[in-house]
């Protein structure tokens, strides 16, 4: 039997592509192919755009309160749905079911944040800011905006996206990631369901043929980009130098840094989870523990919690953590093991070849943890983007602050403490732009923003949250002045200056 297609939304017609290149959807776990994925080109991209562009007036004049109820019912058909999108994901994705439920909940708080849009989209207004003069500043939509996202969120990081853009009055072109793009097309139809009107929301698939198109199309006005750092500094250097607006949020080395008199079960807990969760594939995993002063007397124990961790299928009862993505993802971790091996680190627990009865040919790697790193190992300088946690050790806070701080990456940190005044030495001093105090995976919710900072992130507002508002609008300011019929005429102002 044939995989189905994997269709584009253009116009508001879920329609075959007729791409010259095609890629398999393929379970991670069990390697079934699930369906076939267009790699669209720059004729299919036009298309999707002309669409959003034709539909963008009358979605812009939308009143705000039609707009936010378009939202309203998307957020109910997602909870809806969630077993469904959970189970499609967990399917593409390789991520426990749990996770998946997650995956989809952090998204779907964006969404009914987005229906707030009322009070979001708002203005300011200064009364009498020169004689009977009054200025106010309103916020009006781009036009056609962009998504291109990664395979390891395929439910969050499109509804960081379009929720936000659309409920603005924006249009837009969803590109998802060509690893898993049905739990995106399922989002999709849930939005047409919502009734989002035709061409507000348009889906193209693929990879650079179709990033690039996006990327140099002159109707679109702003990208957004998760993923790597590679890709996203090609994306953001092309964006921009075609004149558009764009946020690439990117990769990162996440450190948690644990003092000795944190609460050890919680910390532990915390770590183990964060480090070896979703298989590592989180750009805020934990990937770099710092253990401070007699912390560093724990090792033992974080590996004894890590060996209790299941690897598994993630619809599997039980699954802790479920395969890597792809076949190369899974020979990239596995060699970046073995070099981190070369280099002296101590492997302290082996991840490699777990045995997972059922699924053989799954991409599995196990919980992985090195103990002795250094900062100049490929296991420390590289994203490793799989469940391996470099262990580094050190005698105080000030020296964990300064080896934080050192690394390029800027996505996230946390700290693990009872003490408040060392916390708040940490939050002052650390130069990441995402947190934790007793938080290991400090992602803000969606009245915020995401912050990831120095090589996490190109461009200066984040994804959702205020900083999203002022990313997907244009603030117009208006001074005006209106004469009573009576008023007579003045003398004739020469200055710049109102009066
Ligand atoms: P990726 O960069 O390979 O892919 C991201 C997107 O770019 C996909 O849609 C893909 O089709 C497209 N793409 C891939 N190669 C391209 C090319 N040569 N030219 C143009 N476009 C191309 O990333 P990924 O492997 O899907 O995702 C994992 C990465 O994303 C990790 O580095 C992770 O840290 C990062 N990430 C960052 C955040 C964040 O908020 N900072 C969140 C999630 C993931």
């Amino acid at each position: 039997m044939t995989a189905p297609t994997v269709k584009l939304l253009i116009d508001g017609q879920f329609v075959e592509s007729t791409a010259h290149h095609w890629r398999e959807v393929i379970n991670p776990a069990s390697q079934e192919v699930l369906a076939r994925v267009p790699l669209c080109g720059a004729d299919e991209v036009d298309l999707a755009v002309a669409a959003a562009k034709r539909a963008f007036p009358a979605w812009r004049a939308t009143s705000l309160a039609e707009r936010a109820r378009v939202f309203l019912r998307l957020q109910a058909l997602i909870r809806e749905h969630m077993d469904t999108l959970a189970a499609t994901l967990t399917g593409e994705q390789g991520k426990t079911l749990a996770d998946a439920r997650g995956d989809v909940f952090r998204g779907l708080e964006v969404v009914e944040h987005a229906c707030a849009v009322g009070t979001l989209q708002m203005g300011e207004f200064a009364e009498n800011v020169a004689g009977g003069v009054d200025t106010y500043a309103i916020r009006q939509p781009l036009g056609v905006c962009a998504g291109i996202t990664p395979f390891n969120f395929p439910a969050m990081i499109p509804l960081w996206m379009f929720p936000m853009a659309c409920v603005l009055g924006n249009t837009f072109v969803l590109k998802p990631s060509e690893q898993d793009p049905l739990t995106p097309m399922l989002l999709a139809e849930l939005a047409q369901q919502a009734g989002l009107p035709p061409g507000v929301l348009n889906v193209v698939h693929g990879a650079a043929d179709a990033v690039n198109a996006i990327c140099d199309h002159p109707d679109i006005k702003a990208i957004s980009f998760v993923g790597s750092v590679g890709v996203g500094r090609h994306v953001y250097e092309r964006g921009t130098a075609h004149g558009k607006r764009v946020q690439a949020m990117l990769g990162a080395k996440n450190h948690a840094v644990f003092l000795p008199d944190a609460n050890k079960e919680q910390a532990l807990n915390a770590l183990v989870g964060a480090a070896f969760g979703a298989a590592g594939q989180r750009c805020m995993a934990t990937s770099v523990a710092v253990l401070v002063g007699a912390a560093r007397e724990w090792i033992p124990d974080i590996v004894a919690r890590a060996q209790t961790l299941k690897v598994n299928a993630g619809h599997e009862a039980g699954a802790d953590l479920g395969p890597l993505i792809n076949l190369q993802a899974r020979v990239r971790v596995e060699k970046l093991i073995g070099q981190g091996v070369e280099e002296g680190a101590k492997l302290e627990l082996d991840g490699r070849n777990p045995q997972v009865a059922g699924y053989e040919q799954g991409n599995f790697v196990g919980p992985t943890i090195f103990s002795g790193v250094k900062p100049e190992m490929h296991i420390y300088r590289e994203e490793i983007f799989g469940p391996v946690l470099c262990i580094v050790e050190v005698d105080t806070l000030a020296e964990a602050i300064e080896f934080v701080n050192a690394n390029p990456y800027g996505n996230g940190t946390a700290i693990f403490t009872q003490s408040g005044a060392a916390a708040r030495t940490f939050q002052h001093d650390v130069d990441v732009g995402q947190v934790g105090i007793n938080v290991p995976i400090p992602v803000p919710v969606p009245f915020f923003s995401f912050t990831g900072s120095r090589g996490s992130r190109l461009g200066d507002l984040g994804p959702y949250g205020k900083e999203v508002v002022r990313f997907y609008t244009h603030t117009k300011t208006v001074t005006a002045r209106w004469f009573d019929d009576a008023a007579t005429a003045g003398p004739v102002n020469t200055t710049i200056a109102l009066r």
